[in-house]
């Protein structure tokens, strides 16, 4: 075994040949293009995978993420990370995490990226805060599993990562998730396509796919009755498990106040019987 690390490369297609793949990479400085040979191709290359796409899964569906590099406000301790519930202006939510002493990030997830810029800017204005610098991203949003192993003549291909699509949709956050992903597809290839990690990956996704539906329609009434129910025990366990631990978290958060899943039954229900995502 060994690796060999190549920078400065952009990948730009493959296809079959023999036993394999071949595939294009740029060089990014020198200019020009090499091929290379290799029975397995991994895509790790984000939510506009050029391997995605040539080797022929579908593109994905994004969703904007805006943010503000802001001063942060007297009032917030440097290892405190504020978030915002604004139904009217974002089923998500907005964030304001620092970066420095002195600095943090202010953004939110949206639907459309001009009005997520818009309410940006106008909730920067509502609370006072000067932007020093804008900044804009799409992440994919997570609508089902998506197969992450494909053939292309006689070689394999898989994706790992944003490339599949592997982000939680409560927080749409896809770094832990991602190198879950990549530990699946290891194991995937060394098992010949088994793999539990990507079992309990698929369960996880689809468990956050499952509270985001029922959030995604909740009314400003409906946090503020979420956060009432959550007591001392309840906080304590939101403390002691993280968002990437969804089906441990709100099994325990179930056990210690069960009208939690009362609430998230009606507002899933509510959603479903409008015909909403
Ligand atoms: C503003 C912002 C804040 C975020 N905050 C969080 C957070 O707090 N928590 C969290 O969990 N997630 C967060 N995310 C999401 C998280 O960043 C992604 O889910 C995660 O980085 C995905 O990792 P990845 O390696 O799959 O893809 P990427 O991080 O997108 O990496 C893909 C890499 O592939 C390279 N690449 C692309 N095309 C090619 C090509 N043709 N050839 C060669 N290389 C190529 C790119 O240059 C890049 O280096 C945030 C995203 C944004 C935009």
């Amino acid at each position: 075994a060994g690796a060999r690390m190549l920078f400065g490369r952009r990948f730009v297609s493959l296809e079959a040949s023999g036993e394999g793949l071949t595939f294009a990479v740029e060089r990014i400085r020198e200019g020009g293009t090499e091929g290379t040979y290799a029975g397995t191709v991994i895509g790790a290359d984000g939510a506009f995978s050029a391997v995605a796409r040539t080797a022929g899964w579908p593109r994905l569906a994004t969703l904007p993420v805006v943010q503000a590099t802001v001063r942060l406000p007297a009032d917030l301790p440097q290892d405190t990370t504020r978030i915002w519930f604004i139904p009217e202006d974002t089923p998500y939510f907005y964030w304001l995490i620092p970066e420095s002493p002195t600095r943090g990030v202010l953004g939110l997830i949206g639907e459309d990226r001009q009005e997520a810029r818009q309410r940006l800017g106008r909730f920067l204005e509502r609370r006072r805060l000067e932007p020093i610098e804008f900044q804009g991203a799409r992440i994919p949003g997570y609508a089902r599993w998506v197969p992450i192993h494909q053939r292309v003549g006689q070689g394999d291909v898989y994706l790992v990562g944003d490339a599949a699509g592997q982000v939680k949709v409560t927080t749409v956050g896809g770094i832990v998730t991602g190198f879950r992903g990549a530990l699946g597809v290891a194991e995937a290839i060394l098992n010949a396509g088994a793999s539990r990690e990507l079992t309990a990956l698929r369960r996880e996704l689809n468990l956050h796919l499952l509270i985001r539906r029922a959030l995604h329609h909740f009314a400003q009434k409906d946090y503020v009755g979420l956060l009432d129910l959550l007591n001392r025990s309840a906080q304590r366990s939101l403390g002691a498990h993280t968002r990437d631990e969804a089906g441990k978290l709100l099994w325990r958060l179930c056990l210690l106040r069960p009208r939690v899943l009362l609430l998230g039954l009606r507002a899933f229900l509510t959603a479903r019987s409008q015909r909403r995502p």
